[in-house]
């Protein structure tokens, strides 16, 4: 049996922290976000990690901070400048999620982002992993912040095998060393995303070895081959995110100012647009327009879209 099992002797917490920490302090990955400690930069890039790859966030975010520096300036700008500026980024909901809460930071905290999760959590767009992230790198909580990577890295190493969210929460609240979760939860992205990886861990080179439930149960190697299998994802192309995509795209290119009218819009979706499309894209508009996307308008019976102000 590994020295370690579901419940973790304090010999092995103290074991792991001290390796894991070891090989972050040699192989961390240069981000700009690293040793952020402002807040609102901190729930930027939290935000822009959500759903897009490190290195699209990496091209991306000093170029957002610079147009909007502070919950202030974000607050401030029009909705249109915010999705201007998170042009690259996709999933463009998490920029008015952004924007929105830049306003109830300003609105109902003096423009300073709570350290309450009560209130971290009723910020738009902002699911228990994104507060825990934020309560560890900003505020300096001992909470662990379980990503994709972190998750399959102490399922593995804790359990080698899966385990439910509760247990897993659990064992990773444990490992969390005091004073230290922003290098704690950094250093576990790092190692999950570039040596415990989903489909390829790096276990004859690995500083837990002789600590891992995963690789004695030779599960590290079958695990990811099931999950590869079960989680194909979706054709993105010509699904509805795609078209919503597009078309947001399209009205960045506009002048605030300057609206198109649905069928124009239709015609530059789709070559040969059939009557079932005209419905089609007026459902799309209107989805847009709730989710703060979109400004629709209907002039002289024409629908007509801008980018929303
Ligand atoms: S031994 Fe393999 S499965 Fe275990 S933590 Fe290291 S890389 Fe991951």
């Amino acid at each position: 049996m590994s020295q370690i099992d579901d419940a973790l002797p304090l010999s092995a917490l103290s074991e792991i922290q001290s390796r894991v920490l070891d090989w972050y302090a040699v192989n961390r990955r240069k981000l700009p976000w690293r040793g952020a400690n402002d807040p609102y930069a901190i729930l930027v890039s939290e935000v822009m990690l959500q759903q897009t790859g490190v290195e699209r966030v990496a091209a991306m975010y000093e170029h957002f901070l610079d147009a909007f520096p502070t919950f202030e300036a974000l607050a401030a700008a029009e909705r249109w400048q915010v999705l201007r500026a998170w042009a690259g980024l996709g999933y463009n909901r998490r920029a008015v999620h952004l924007h929105q809460s830049a306003r109830i930071v300003v609105r109902d905290h003096g423009g300073k982002l709570p350290s309450d999760p009560t209130l971290l959590r009723r910020l738009p767009g902002l699911g228990p992993y994104t507060v825990a992230a934020i309560l560890s790198f900003a505020f300096q909580y001992d909470v662990p912040a379980l990503d994709t990577n972190v998750r399959r890295v102490i399922e593995r190493l804790a359990f080698g095998r899966p385990v439910s969210d509760a247990t897993l929460k659990a064992t990773a609240t444990r490992l969390v060393p005091a004073g230290r979760s922003a290098d704690w939860n950094q250093a576990l992205m790092d190692f999950g995303a570039t040596h415990c990886t989903a489909t390829n861990p790096r276990c004859p080179s690995c500083p837990l070895a002789d600590l891992c439930a995963a690789l004695e149960s030779d599960r590290a190697r079958a695990a990811p081959t099931a999950k590869k299998v079960a989680e194909r994802p979706e054709p993105y192309r010509g699904s509805r995110r795609f078209y919503r995509g597009q078309i947001v795209a399209r009205l960045r290119d506009l002048s605030p100012e300057i609206s198109i009218s649905a069928d124009d819009l239709l015609r530059s979706l789709k070559a040969d647009p059939t009557p079932a499309d005209v419905h089609w894209i007026e459902e799309l508009l209107n989805e847009l327009a709730a989710d703060g996307l979109a400004q629709v308008t209907r002039v002289n019976g024409e629908l007509r879209v801008s980018l929303p102000r």
